[in-house]
């Protein structure tokens, strides 16, 4: 296996490390080896500047104020607004709408949709690999409306029976919500054609991107997406801030989730009418700065390239895989072939626990997450209680992975 230098795939991994302050730290005296970016991402030196700038420069409430400082911070909050719909290729920037993250999407979908869409007897199709809240708002819901979810068949890396998911529609089914990459797999999943065949039955998709938004160019108009929830920590972003995209006249169909200030149009002492989209479903102060720090995200993407981003971390997905698998004793989760598959990758180390191995991958100055990852109908189905997981960025080197493989080959020699 060639070592890879990220030059084929047009991105100067060194140039860019340079943006990210925090890549310079020292952990425990070691270099920093940030391999923990499913979790949440670092931020580069342009989105920092752009939350400190608004809150140095024009910090005010929007929508509201008739003063200058109010003006720019609405004009620059849906500045920001626009760059994400750009960023997914939305038909239109109201179909953008800023949530606390992919949970608080989700949620809203599950509430302000499922509740006046979804009734006794009817089906959610999901997959066993989500993420629990791609999981749990759908089995509220279920509670609340006296409806069931059911799991597409896929294979232990991931793999959805596309023909077994055809088969599953009936007069019943109300929504398919998945995952578009799977958080501890790394698995892709072909969004494009189960949204295709959802369509034909004319059953709305909801795609969980919070792990394929940040690495994969999406066009939601491609897709043929109905609802996309993504999390702008994820992304280079800040915390705080995220986004459902949903198609326009699902979103005009949806109840708010959140009644207050903002999102009405009359307000009377026994009733209340709704204003337009996006408004309508983000009542109350929204976080503005985390807003603009996300568009500020989103350039600097752009910028980059998302094609090049997508290459550079397929490149060491497969230099991680091809290390870690000639790795005695090391079991790795997921697809082996890189090509249908993003930069996540679990595994786990002879019969170490993987929070052993986390906690001396750490002594070494490298960050991995070990645990369950939110995703614990996933775990029994791998048969194990906890996996350790590196996932990859753009700011990722070669150099990164064979720390990793280092590390891990002296967690497991520290076990023996
Ligand atoms: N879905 C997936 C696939 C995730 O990986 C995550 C976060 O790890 C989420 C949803 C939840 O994202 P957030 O906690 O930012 O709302």
């Amino acid at each position: 296996m060639t070592v890879p230098t990220s030059a084929a795939a047009g991105l100067d991994a060194t140039a860019i490390r340079a943006d990210f302050p925090v890549l310079a730290e020292r952990v425990h005296e070691r270099p920093l080896v940030y391999l923990d970016n499913a979790a949440t991402s670092q931020k580069p030196r342009a989105v920092i500047d752009a939350l400190q700038t608004y809150y140095e420069t024009y910090n005010a409430n929007i929508h509201r104020g008739l003063h200058a400082l109010s003006e720019r911070a609405t004009a620059e909050y849906e500045d920001a607004r626009s760059r994400v719909a750009r960023f997914i290729n939305a038909a239109h920037s109201h179909e953008v709408i800023f949530t606390r993250g992919t949970t608080e999407a989700i949620n809203l979908v599950a509430r302000g949709w499922g509740d006046e869409s979804v009734g006794e007897g009817d089906e959610i199709l999901l997959t066993e690999m989500e993420h629990h809240s791609n999981l749990v708002p759908w089995q509220m819901l279920a509670k609340r409306r006296g409806a069931s979810l059911r799991y597409i068949p896929m294979d232990i890396e991931g793999r959805i029976d596309l023909e077994a998911y055809a088969r599953m529609f009936g007069p019943r089914t109300r929504l398919v919500a998945v995952t578009h990459m799977s958080n501890v797999l790394g698995t892709i999943t072909p969004a494009a054609e189960l949204i295709q065949i959802a369509h034909q039955h004319d059953v709305p998709v909801l795609l969980d991107a919070a792990q394929s938004i940040p690495h994969l160019p999406v066009d939601v108009q491609a897709l043929d997406a109905d609802f996309v929830a993504f999390s702008g920590h994820k992304m280079l972003g800040p915390t705080g801030i995220g986004v459902l995209y949903g198609r326009e006249a699902l979103l005009d169909a949806m109840e708010p989730l959140f009644g207050g200030g903002s999102m009405i149009r009359v307000v009377e002492l026994h009733q209340s009418t709704w204003t337009v989209l996006p408004y309508k479903l983000e009542g109350g102060t929204p976080n503005i700065a985390g807003a603009i720090g996300l568009g500020a995200a989103v350039d600097y993407l752009q910028t980059v390239g998302m094609p090049a981003v997508t290459s550079h971390e397929h490149e060491l997905t497969e230099y991680a895989l091809s290390l870690l698998s000639d790795l005695d004793g090391v079991r790795l989760f997921g697809p082996r072939d890189a090509t249908d598959r993003g930069g996540v990758i679990s595994f786990y180390v002879g019969d170490v626990h993987p929070h052993d191995v986390g906690t001396l991958l750490d002594a070494d100055g490298i960050a991995v997450r070990a645990g369950h990852h939110c995703a614990q109908p996933l775990m029994r189905k791998l048969g194990v209680a906890a996996t350790a997981r590196a996932s990859l960025y753009l700011y990722n080197t070669a150099a990164e992975v064979d720390c990793l493989a280092d590390g891990i080959a002296r967690a497991k020699a520290f076990f023996e």
